[in-house]
């Protein structure tokens, strides 16, 4: 009892999908109620802890920094030449 770790739920590749195309709305519930917190960083790794309000799950989203690139004129790229 009292154990910690033992009921972490893991998403699948389609829940993961679904999350990156809607990062509002909360994985576990469904409802739009997201507390995010602070963006952490370390080398080329990134996580941010989020909690929902609605019914108080907790979770983190992990990112990983694959390159910068210089990027040149990109505001202009969508306008005219
Ligand atoms: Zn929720």
């Amino acid at each position: 009892m009292g154990r910690q770790g033992g009921s972490k739920m893991s998403f699948t590749k389609e829940q993961k999908q679904k999350y990156l195309e809607n990062p509002e709305v909360c994985p576990f519930c469904g409802k739009e109620y997201l507390t995010g917190r602070h963006f952490n960083g370390s080398y080329n790794q990134a996580w941010r802890e989020i909690e929902c309000d609605s019914c108080g799950k907790e979770w983190m989203e992990l990112f990983t920094m694959t390159d910068i690139e210089e990027q040149e004129d990109l505001w202009n790229q969508n306008g005219k030449k």
